[in-house]
């Protein structure tokens, strides 16, 4: 299987629909040689947010640098849910932790969720909110499940999650495939392109720099400082934060060899006009309760963007189209045969333990890593927690040392990451076929 870990360069051909509704943002590129007090290898998310953190905290000494831009990794090119939560599951967050350390960490990704509402806000960005947030859909009808969930979850993480019955989940999503469901109250979804582009304009204007076509080629430290060496320059700094999602492996091994890439995949439809509102009454995002699920939302142009599926390798975007218009048959039969103008996937990293890596190494150097899954929230969360760190107060990141970077095992371990998802997709489909699914399509 081919590594896609190769600073940026594995890209999915063609514009996204994001690319193609925002506007041309030009950020410089490291030419000669520049000093600054912390520097952020990755404009994703992770980067941005660590940044725009340590500008807000009074430290704009910085620089973000990019292989291509900020938000062209998976952080300007994902689903545009923000939703609280980990890729860990909460059960298992729970059994780990027990029930009050999970509360308070599950707690700090709801008040992320809150914090990228504010910023988008107090700084003006203009990136398409919906407040009408998201939906979990239950694929299998079993009321009964759903609500066993998210009674624990109030009870256990003090995580509301609003029922929603099977009437009236119709007033959300026309489909027939769905049983109940449930509204989590404070979600949104958004164009995050245009949210990212938006924060980085934000550090800039308050004195810090952030570089696009700038893939860092080596890290070192040598005489006091780390030195960045980039093809047309350098950066210097007294700190350095790897943020480079699931888009390099090579960089920094000792840290990036514990991060499995996974891709994702998006198609958007053609403009539906007025049957958008007739499918989804309601303008929610959705996904279902798979382990293997679709996620979807409306977009304010009448069309459907749809996601779903993750591999190990990078898919064509014909091959995305094909999967995509079967997924999407399942749900609305109503959509067979509608053209996806857009198609696109990107990469998403994860660490063997399902939780971000965050952390400091004896050598000084900082890691932001491994938010596949619910990525925004714990990302911008990483972000707060890095900040923070960096001007002074490690007390809330020290609660994540307890998931170090553990070695991924290599092409090994991306083959058992491909086994373990196809044997959930199966147990997903004994169970709809077997395990009590309505069975309505
Ligand atoms: C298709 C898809 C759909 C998703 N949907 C959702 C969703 O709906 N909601 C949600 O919360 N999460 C979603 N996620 C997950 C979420 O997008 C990620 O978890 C999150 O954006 C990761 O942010 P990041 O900053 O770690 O990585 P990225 O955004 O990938 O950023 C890493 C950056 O590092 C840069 N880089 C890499 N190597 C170098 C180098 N050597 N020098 C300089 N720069 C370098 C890359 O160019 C890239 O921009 C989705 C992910 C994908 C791929």
């Amino acid at each position: 299987m081919a590594d896609p870990m190769n600073t940026g360069a594995d890209r999915w051909p063609g514009a996204t629909w994001y690319e193609a509704t925002t506007g041309q943002r030009k950020f410089a590129r490291v030419s000669g040689t520049r000093r600054c007090r912390v520097a952020i290898i990755g404009g994703g998310l992770a980067g941005i947010a660590t940044a725009l953190g340590l500008v807000e905290r009074g430290e704009p000494n910085i620089c973000v640098l990019d292989a291509a831009g900020p938000g062209a990794g998976a952080s300007g090119r994902n689903g545009g849910f923000v939703f609280a939560g980990y890729s860990l599951d909460n059960d298992a967050l729970i059994s780990q932790l027990g029930a009050s350390r999970a509360r308070m960490l599950h707690g700090w990704t709801r008040e992320a969720v809150t914090l990228i509402r504010d910023r988008i806000d107090r700084y003006g960005i203009d990136c398409q909110v919906n407040d009408a947030g998201v939906l979990l859909a239950d694929w299998f009808g079993d009321d009964n499940d759903l609500q066993g969930f998210a009674a624990r979850m109030h009870e256990q993480l003090g995580f509301r999650l609003d029922p929603v019955d099977r009437r009236s989940m119709r007033g959300y999503v026309a489909s027939r495939r769905y049983g109940a469901g449930l509204h989590e109250p404070g979600s949104f979804h958004f164009h995050p392109l245009r949210h990212i582009q938006g924060l980085a304009e934000v550090i800039e204007q308050a004195g810090g720099a952030v570089l696009a076509d700038s893939p860092v080629r080596s890290v070192d430290f040598a005489n006091g400082c780390w030195r960045l060496r980039c093809d047309d320059g350098e950066v210097e700094a007294d700190e350095v934060v790897l943020a480079t999602g699931g888009y390099d492996r090579r960089l920094y091994p000792p840290v990036q060899r514990a991060l499995q890439p996974v891709a994702t995949y998006i198609a958007v439809t053609e403009p539906l006009g007025g049957l958008l509102d007739e499918l989804m009454p309601s303008p929610v995002a959705v996904y279902d309760t798979r382990f293997a699920f679709d996620y979807y939302r409306p977009l304010p142009d009448t069309r459907l963007l749809w996601g779903g599926r993750i591999s190990m390798a990078a898919r064509s975007p014909t091959a995305i189209r094909r999967l995509m218009a079967r997924d999407i048959r399942r749900v609305f039969p109503s959509l067979d045969g509608i053209r996806f103008e857009y198609a696109w996937g990107g990469w998403m990293s994860y660490a063997r333990h399902q939780m971000p890596l965050l952390g400091q190494r004896p050598d000084g150097l900082w890691h932001a890593l491994a938010f596949g899954g619910h990525g925004m929230a714990t990302t911008t969360l990483a972000g707060e927690l890095m900040a923070e760190a960096l001007t002074g107060s490690d007390r809330r990141l020290s609660e994540f040392q307890g998931w170090p970077p553990l070695w991924a095992g290599g092409a090994a371990g991306r083959m058992a990451v491909q086994s373990h998802y196809w044997m959930c997709q199966l147990r997903d489909w004994l169970r709809d076929r077997f395990g009590g699914g309505n069975g309505a399509v």
